[in-house]
């Protein structure tokens, strides 16, 4: 199988990280999309891969950098000839989320001018996703992959539930963290498998900052955190993902997220800051993500 990081930022515009998004493409051509946040579906197509052949969406939580894309993408495969309702499995809310895009809700204008013209009434059921959300459990199986999740620990689960995910396909798991603080549950998904993709959203000199200067919650992975998960759970590989900004030379970021981040310590540097945290407990075979970063497993 082949996994194309379609964006591995986090919450901000970042000119240098596409927001959330993970497809897993088997070697039988079928796509498996995990978040669909900003710039995923523009990011396909520069990696040669067309929305409309995207038949299956995962949304691990409703924060708007992991579901942003969504309507985009689902526009975009109405008018590039897409057959069949596209499917969309997600936590609580999601078909609320869902039901306010389209036809009835925020793009209704946009469905109703297009859905005027004869070939947008061919393929009228791609703008209609079919919606499931999901409980802890086995959520979908179709003979090529099967896909378990549990709940992590990001946002309150009454605010809304927030899921990891176990991915089975061609002899090979994948594990895909969502966001979460450390937590049980993901090292339970991610146990012995062949490839592990966690979030590490801030490094640790500037949790230190948050912490002392009191600013926001924090419900992410700490570098020495992941190094601890991906040891205990035993996975063969570890890719860490949705950077924070902390890399960014963006001088747009560094004067918006002066308030909230350590700017002056901002930059590529940290990079080798992460990895050094966690290489303190992990010592397997680790890459950092970036935009268009592709993995063969
Ligand atoms: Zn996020
Ligand atoms: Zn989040």
């Amino acid at each position: 199988m082949k996994i194309t990081m379609l964006g591995t930022g986090a919450a901000l515009p970042d000119p240098d990280r596409a927001q959330s998004a993970i497809l897993l493409t088997l070697d039988n051509g079928r796509h498996y999309l995990f978040d669909c946040g900003e710039g995923a579906t523009r990011q396909m197509v520069r990696a040669n891969i067309d929305p409309a052949s995207v038949g299956f969406v995962f949304l691990t939580h409703l924060h708007h950098d992991h579901i942003c894309d969504y309507p985009y993408f689902v526009i975009s495969s109405w008018m590039l000839n897409k057959t069949g309702a596209p499917l969309v499995l997600g936590p609580n809310g999601t078909r609320h989320f869902v039901e306010h895009l389209f036809e009835h809700g925020a793009y209704h204008t946009d469905f109703q001018a297009r859905s005027a013209y004869p070939a947008r009434q061919q393929n009228l059921e791609a703008i209609r996703p079919e919606v499931r959300e999901v409980s802890p459990g086995v959520v979908f199986e179709d003979g090529h992959v099967k896909i378990s999740v549990d709940w992590v620990e990001h946002i309150p689960r009454e605010v809304c539930e927030c899921f990891g995910v176990r991915v089975e396909a061609e002899g090979k798991v994948v594990a895909f963290s969502g966001d979460t603080a450390p937590c049980e549950a993901m090292v339970g998904l991610a146990r012995d498998a062949d490839l592990l993709i966690h979030e590490c959203t801030f490094p640790e000199s500037f949790i230190a900052h948050r912490a002392k200067t009191g600013v926001g919650t924090y419900s992410h992975t700490s570098p020495t955190d992941l190094g601890k998960i991906a040891a205990r759970a035993g996975v063969k590989s570890l890719v860490a993902t949705h950077f924070g900004h902390f890399d960014s030379t963006s001088p747009v970021l560094k004067r918006a997220a002066a308030k909230h981040l350590p700017v002056e310590l901002m930059g590529p540097h940290l990079l080798d800051e992460i990895v050094v945290d966690i290489r303190k407990h992990y010592q397997g075979p680790l890459r950092l993500a970036h935009d268009l970063m592709r993995i063969d497993l």
